[in-house]
């Protein structure tokens, strides 16, 4: 038998290509998605589909040896223009569909959108797609940035198997509805055989999403179109936990953690790490540190805040203003509480390396996530896996989606910034103890629920037997009942009551059976070897 082939499409590529004058180099990305999917890549033969990078620097022989290499890597570019990017990639997915699904209205630009480039671009992935679509292949497609493409490759495939999995926030669907493609993004996502969300809230907007506006009446994690059934699930994502582990163990991470150590002395370390994006939580995170050193001036010179910024998005204006506003912030905060040797906030607007992130979190007595929205923050699950002494202390905000696996942590309401001062004041106060039987149940989870499994079950899922789901309509799903009671020796009928034999009823007195159904009821009962 033929193996399956797995087709994944996502914006990025796993490796990005690098251009120096007439050199092109090429580098492994490290992301989580990139991370989990290689194995299944290069195990199934299949393809990845993606965008690798604006090139419009190179000749086109030399966009052909770059496009020759990334064949030989199973890797299909499609190359987009500068005026694509800015417009289905800036402008639209990350200046529209993100804040939107990260409840943050206020950062949707009011001018015109650049819905159909998004939709033009999505037309292209599609396409693509399905040129190099072989019977049996599952096609795996993600994130926000492609949402249209479930539902334009249904029409090009309407055999083929896909799935869709989305790695940020489902919103509830009052926020859903803002859009004013609202219906036909949800028209295309059930295109897919298999949604698949981080958590079982995101899930359940999606279902009150499709309820609310489309005629499909979604139940139990799945809905039934005319001809057949999309099913919706909740996987979330893991990290590379044994990379985390294994680096943590490493002499290049103990000698960079005795720098920080020794540099901070007995300074207790906090640390954020997070792409400087508005979503994260930082205004009101250092705002809360401000808080804290005004109000326990016995810290001032006691903590050092390490806030790692990963450099993200510049293009976009509202990241140049955010950016504009927490460094305002922070020189603030530093001007008031620093001392003539040190300052109470590290800020780097850089991108680390992950030897130095290890022993970032190694060296952190206390991190701080605490994103405003997050579909699932990589980042909480990563300080975990690095803590190989089972010590230090989370504090994650209630609203990242890590926060349904790591119940340990010291929850905080993002937008509070009181909770957050609080909150932190609580996490230097953990008592050693505490803080090593919550970091031992964190970590159990974070190592065992890795991006590894999370690949294998969402594509398990996907694979499962769509034969017989696509049969089992609501009337094919009757005609099999019925076949197999005809067929039983004795049959044991369990009838539910309200909303099956009556219709729901606005109190139980009024959920009365009448004649009919009676008649009914009598008529099965009398059945033969049949007890109702
Ligand atoms: N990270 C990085 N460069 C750095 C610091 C961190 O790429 O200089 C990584 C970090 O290890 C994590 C990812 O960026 O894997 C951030 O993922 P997360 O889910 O926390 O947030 P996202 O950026 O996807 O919103």
């Amino acid at each position: 038998m033929k193996a399956q082939r797995l087709v994944i499409v996502s914006n990025r590529l796993p490796i990005t290509a690098h251009i120096e004058g007439d050199q092109v180099t090429f580098s492994q990305a490290s992301g989580g998605l990139a991370t989990g999917l290689r194995g299944f890549h290069e195990r199934m033969g299949g393809m990845w589909i993606g965008w690798p990078g604006l090139m419009p620097r190179l000749s086109k022989s030399q966009r052909a040896v770059v496009d020759q290499q990334l064949t030989k890597w199973g890797i299909v570019p499609l190359h987009l223009t500068r005026q694509e990017i800015r417009e289905y990639y800036e402008e639209f997915s990350n200046g529209v569909l993100w804040p939107i699904f990260h409840y943050l209205l206020d950062r949707v630009p009011t001018g015109p959108t650049a819905w159909d480039s998004y939709r033009r671009v999505n037309e292209r992935f599609a396409k693509l797609v399905a040129e190099r679509h072989q019977p049996g292949d599952i096609i795996w497609v993600h994130d926000y940035q492609l949402l249209l493409v479930p539902g334009m490759l249904r029409q090009l495939l309407p055999q083929a198997r896909i799935g869709f999995f989305l790695h940020i926030p489902f919103p509830a669907t009052e926020v859903f509805r803002v859009l004013p493609w609202r219906r036909e993004i949800l028209e295309s996502l059930l295109g897919a055989d298999l949604v698949g969300f981080h958590t079982y809230s995101y899930m359940q907007h999606f279902a009150a999403a499709i309820a609310d506006l489309t005629e499909l009446e979604p139940e139990d994690g799945r809905v039934w179109l005319d001809d057949r059934e999309v099913r919706f699930g909740v996987f979330p994502m893991g990290i590379d936990a044994q990379k985390f582990h294994d680096l943590a163990t490493s002499p290049a991470v103990e000698e960079e953690l005795r720098a920080i150590r020794a540099d901070a002395g007995d300074r207790t370390i906090l640390l954020g790490v997070d792409r400087l994006d508005y979503t994260k939580g930082l205004p009101r995170r250092v705002l809360a540190l401000e808080a804290l050193l005004q109000a326990n001036p016995e810290l001032r010179d006691h903590i050092r805040l390490i806030q790692v910024a990963v450099p993200s998005r510049d293009e976009v204006p509202s990241y140049q203003e955010f950016r504009r506003e927490i460094e305002g912030l922070i020189g603030r905060i530093n001007g008031t509480y620093g001392t003539v040797t040190s300052v109470p906030i590290h800020y780097l607007h850089q991108s680390i390396s992950a030897e130095r992130l290890v022993a970032l979190y190694r060296a952190a007595e206390v991190m701080l996530v605490t994103p405003l929205r997050d579909g699932m923050n990589l980042v909480a699950k990563e300080y975990v896996a690095s803590r190989i002494d089972d010590d230090g202390v989370l504090v994650l905000s209630e609203f990242a989606g890590a926060g349904d696996e790591l119940h340990e942590a010291v929850f905080v309401n993002a937008y509070d910034v009181a909770d957050l001062t609080a909150k932190i004041r609580e996490a230097l106060a953990l008592p050693p103890g505490e803080r090593r039987s919550r970091m031992q149940a964190m970590r159990r989870r974070a190592m065992g629920q890795d991006v590894h499994r999370w690949a294998n079950d969402f594509i398990r899922a996907l694979e499962s037997d769509p034969g017989e789901k696509r049969l089992a309509t609501p009337a094919a799903a009757l005609k099999d009942a019925l076949g197999r009671m005809r067929a039983a020796s004795t049959v044991a009928l369990l009838l539910d009551y309200d909303g099956t034999l009556v219709p729901i009823a606005a109190t139980p007195d009024q959920a009365m059976p009448d004649k009919e159904l009676l008649n009914l009821i009598d008529a099965l009962a009398n059945r033969p070897r049949t007890r109702v």
